[in-house]
């Protein structure tokens, strides 16, 4: 279509509404961290929940891409603090609760047993805690650690999300059987699992909308 000028015309196409966005972080605090079993803990009764992964697997990437500050999760990773339980406070309205990796190699097996006791301390007996967002490496088997994790949780009765990291190293057909040989061997459903990636963005609104939702529900509803 010509103007009268002769000049193309460009058809005007509106731009696609952005979605609102599920989680939006106005105010973000490190609290402090519970180093062993019955230690320092933030007193409060505001709802938890906690990210669970081994170690490497992108835990501290999507921490910071969920609540869009690039080095928001650095502090669980400074001298002293890896061993931790790091505790966030989000909008003054609920935490974020960064477990320690696990399955790290060079940990001995006492260090190990150690850690098991302080997150399995933690994730017990806990009215705060809402739910586990439970992260695997889409590229590997889910390790022994990993699911030892899904059975303590299944025990604890905590609801749990699935977290497939670094979804971008995968090519298409390798996503579709590995999203399904993951969540078999996890006991969960497929559509339960969200796919994520601090390269792309993929997953970030996905997971910031469970979490809300998470948060909005009373424990005493959560089937
Ligand atoms: P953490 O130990 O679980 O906290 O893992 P990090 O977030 O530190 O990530 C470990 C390594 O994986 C780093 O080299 C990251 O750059 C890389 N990584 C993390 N997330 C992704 C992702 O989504 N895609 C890709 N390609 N690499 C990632």
């Amino acid at each position: 279509m010509s103007e009268p000028g002769g000049k193309a015309r460009q058809l005007a196409v509106p731009a696609a509404p952005a979605r609102p966005d599920p989680l939006v972080i106005r105010h973000l605090e490190f609290l402090g961290g519970l180093a062993a079993t019955g230690g320092w803990r933030p007193e409060t009764s505001l709802p938890e929940v906690a990210f669970s992964g081994r170690s490497n697997v992108g835990k501290s990437s999507l921490l910071n891409q969920l609540v869009r500050r690039k080095a928001f999760a650095r502090v669980s990773k400074t001298p002293g603090r890896t061993r931790e339980i790091n505790f966030f406070g989000v909008n003054h309205a609920f935490l974020l609760v960064d477990l320690p990796g696990y399955g790290y190699a060079r940990v001995s097996k006492e260090r190990q047993g150690a850690w098991g006791d302080l997150i399995e301390g933690y994730l017990r007996d806990n009215a705060n805690l809402r739910g586990v967002v439970q992260l695997l490496d889409a590229r590997h088997e889910p390790t022994a650690d990993d699911l030892r994790m899904f059975d303590l949780l299944a025990d604890i009765g905590v609801p749990a999300l699935v977290v497939m990291t670094k979804i971008d190293k995968l090519t298409a057909r390798q996503r579709g059987q590995q999203l399904t040989a993951l969540a078999l061997r996890c006991g969960v459903e497929e559509d339960q699992v969200i796919t994520c990636s601090a390269v792309t963005g993929e997953g970030r609104d996905d997971l910031a909308a469970s979490l809300a939702a998470l948060l909005a529900t009373p424990p005493d509803e959560e089937g």
